[in-house]
């Protein structure tokens, strides 16, 4: 059973169409990606994913559990964590605070203090974990807002355009940070535009266009799909 399904994912804006008709499953253990030009859809999806856009038909599984009519926060306790396109942490709180946040919501909060040097320690963040998140560069901030779903220890991880910012050095650790949390048995979901992070890291792509699933597969019987060449050239 994947950790995330979603099915016939319908969202409007307007008369415009969103999202028709998609489906999505992420499985534990692998980094699903999430590709497809400007406007297909992607960050849409996350947002009926987490709760914060009701769709107009469709469902929403996570761990074979039904949670379509679930608010934002009892998904993220259902297991659900995400970060934002835009960064959205909590600019003068330190980057260690930041974190200590978002674990004391999750399953280690007795522990959250030594659970977060840990987790810092794994991000190679420990160098500016006093520092006020909004002092940081765009890079390490896109890490702290990984950190900060990573602290609630979840089940089903949705990052969008994480790499974004990074320079190529911080994507190659970023690369392996990925895998390794895959390793623990989360369900990554990958949205990103650096196809050679998405070659690297993906288990298994979903191609997006215009608000429908074009294409899923292995990253490199996608890359050479016509469809998707034809999508991403605008022919
Ligand atoms: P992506 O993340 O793939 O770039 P989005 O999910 O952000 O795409 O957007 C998909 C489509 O929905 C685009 O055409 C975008 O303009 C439109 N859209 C997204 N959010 C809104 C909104 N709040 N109101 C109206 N249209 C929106
Ligand atoms: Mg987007």
């Amino acid at each position: 059973m994947p950790s995330l399904e979603v099915s016939g994912v319908t969202v409007a804006f307007g008369r415009a169409k969103a999202l028709d008709g998609v489906a999505l499953a992420a499985e534990a253990g692998r980094v699903t990606g999430l590709i497809g030009p400007n406007g297909a859809g992607k960050s849409t999806l996350f947002d009926v994913v987490s709760g914060l856009r009701r769709p107009l038909s469709g469902r929403v599984r996570l761990g074979g559990r039904d949670v379509t009519r679930m608010n934002p926060a009892r998904r993220s306790r259902r297991g659900l964590g995400r970060t934002f396109q835009r960064l959205e942490l909590f600019g003068r709180l330190s980057v260690r605070d930041n974190l200590l946040v978002a674990a004391e919501l999750g399953p280690q909060r007795r522990h959250a203090a030594r659970a977060v040097d840990a987790l810092l320690d794994r991000l190679a963040l420990t160098d500016v974990a006093d520092l006020a998140a909004d002092a940081l560069p765009t890079g390490l901030g896109r890490l702290v807002e990984v950190g900060r779903a990573l602290a609630v220890r979840p089940s089903v991880l949705l990052l969008d355009e994480p790499a974004a910012g990074q320079d190529a050095a911080e994507t190659e650790r970023f690369a392996a940070l990925l895998r390794s949390v895959a390793a623990d048995g989360t369900a990554v979901v990958l949205v990103e535009h650096d196809m050679s992070l998405v070659m690297a890291v993906c288990d298994v792509v979903h191609v997006l266009d215009l608000g429908k699933v074009i294409a899923v597969g292995p990253p490199e019987a996608v890359r050479r799909d016509r469809t998707v060449v034809a999508a991403y050239l605008g022919a």
